[in-house]
């Protein structure tokens, strides 16, 4: 029956035995093993369609995924389509519009809004696909100053459960848009999606690091700064273990550190002005604060942009109070996050926090912060002591953690409903049941 699908689609199909397949199957966070049916690599929405159709007279299910940052072992049986070869990126300047192909990245979509003063609501790194973090909400660097990236989705270009090509707006099919801004990828392939863009004229930004030594000083200063900051200020906080690898220069080398990563959407007096509760800290060993062309913003946080196998989890913090920083110190050290590689707080609120009649399922978020801590899973034993080290973090700072997480942010195979409310939750199951009541979509995170 794969067969079949050779001959329909120009993309490349691939299963057990071709040559490549075993490449093709695996995500960019090898921490999971994907024992997909098939890989099929689309060119265009014509081959989607195409998939969906076939998926569907076969009983088999389609999990769309471009690129793999967040892997599921639920895939098991599934066709894996592959929308990295649709890339194309447009920006409609005068609208401030950007129309992105489903496996175009962050990157692609900085680097071509920028030219025109114009960004978009990216995270911490330009490599995940826009459709990939919109879907799931989207937690962006801007996201104090203009909320959830999902919520600025223009329009979806998809191919529904009947294998029809079509564009969804608020207008058109209401239900559907509201659950694809927020609620995963169970109900549709997207193709495309158009987002807004935003003027970027100036955008200070960096990374200041210091030994860990220093970790109660700079929460300190972190908690004072984040409770004044204006919506244009973003602040995170990140205790890190850098590896002891040598092409890192030294002191770095093997350095437990911690670093505060910041944008500023103005100019650079005003930007040092608040960070002066910073400046007050000695010690410092790395200081890449500046003036920033927009599309370096992936560039802050300085992730891995190579495939990273990887064992995550989060929590959304009501509040950052002198026991819960007290308790984050004692239960991530002493000294080194390790077996970590690290544990971020990120300070939300802002836009963020600010209900909007016309949101999608990713709504609003009332918390204040969000700790996300994480290990590279280099072999299989460091499972064991990442997850515990995990636990005790989650277990320390129970009394101020809110029972939701972000979605974007959920660990491998994490349920779908922690990430809502219960009622947000049944109306995308709902409405995944009406929508696909075959099942033929399977996300990394199902509602159903
Ligand atoms: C280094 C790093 C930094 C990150 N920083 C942030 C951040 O700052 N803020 C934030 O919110 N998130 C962040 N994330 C999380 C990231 O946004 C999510 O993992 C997102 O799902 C990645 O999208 P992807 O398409 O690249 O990943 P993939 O694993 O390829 O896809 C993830 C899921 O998206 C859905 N999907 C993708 N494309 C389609 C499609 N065309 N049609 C239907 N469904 C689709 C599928 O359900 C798929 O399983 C980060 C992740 C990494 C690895």
């Amino acid at each position: 029956m794969i067969n079949d699908l050779r001959q329909v689609i120009r993309g490349r199909v691939l299963t057990d035995g071709d040559e490549g397949f075993e490449r093709a199957r695996e995500p960019w966070d090898g921490a999971v093993d994907q024992r997909v049916l098939a890989v099929v690599e689309a060119e265009d929405a014509a081959d989607v369609a195409a998939v969906v159709r076939h998926a569907s007279l076969y009983g088999l299910a389609v999990a769309t995924q471009p690129n793999g940052h967040a892997p599921s072992a639920g895939f098991e049986g599934t066709i894996l389509l592959r929308t990295s070869r649709m890339r194309a990126v447009h920006v409609r300047p005068e609208e401030r519009v950007a129309r992105v192909e489903a496996g175009a990245s962050w990157q692609e979509v900085l680097t071509a809004a920028a030219k025109h003063d114009l960004t978009g609501l990216a995270g911490s790194t330009g490599a995940v696909s826009v459709t990939g973090f919109v879907l799931g909400g989207g937690l962006s660097w801007f996201g104090r100053k203009h909320g959830f990236a999902a919520n600025h989705v223009v329009a979806f270009e998809l191919v529904d459960a009947q294998g029809e090509h079509r564009r969804v707006t608020a207008g058109s099919d209401p239900d559907l848009f509201w659950a694809l801004r927020g609620g995963g990828g169970d109900y549709a392939v997207v193709t495309a999606v158009e987002i807004s863009l935003f003027p970027a004229p100036e955008l200070f930004g960096g990374r200041l690091m210091w030994p860990a030594a220093r970790a109660a000083e700079v929460l300190t200063a972190f908690r004072e700064a984040t409770r004044t900051a204006p919506d244009d200020l973003t602040l995170w906080f990140t205790l890190l273990q850098l590896p002891p690898l040598p092409e890192l220069p030294e002191p770095l080398r093997g350095l437990s550190a911690v670093c505060l990563d910041v944008t500023y959407l103005g100019g650079e007096e005003k930007a040092r002005e608040l960070l002066a509760h910073f400046d007050a800290i000695p010690g410092a060993v790395m200081d890449t604060r500046g003036m920033l062309p927009v599309d370096r913003l992936g560039e802050i946080c300085m992730e891995p942009t190579d495939p990273t196998p990887a064992l995550v989890t989060s929590h959304l913090l009501t509040d950052l109070d002198d026991r819960a920083a007290t308790t984050l110190l004692a239960a991530t050290g002493p000294g080194t996050v390790a077996p970590l590689a690290f544990v971020m707080i990120r300070h939300l609120g802002g836009a963020l926090a600010v209900p909007r009649p016309d949101a999608g399922a990713c709504g609003h978020l009332t918390e204040k912060y969000q700790v996300h801590a994480g290990g590279m899973l280099l072999w299989p034993e460091m499972a064991g002591p990442i997850r515990e080290r995990q636990a005790s973090i989650a277990r320390a700072l129970s009394p101020c953690t809110s029972d939701r997480k972000v979605f974007t942010f959920l660990g491998h195979d994490e349920p779908a409903d922690t990430a809502f409310p219960a009622e947000t939750f049944a109306r995308l199951r709902r409405i995944k049941i009406r929508r696909d009541p075959l099942g033929t979509f399977r996300s990394n995170h199902p509602v159903r």
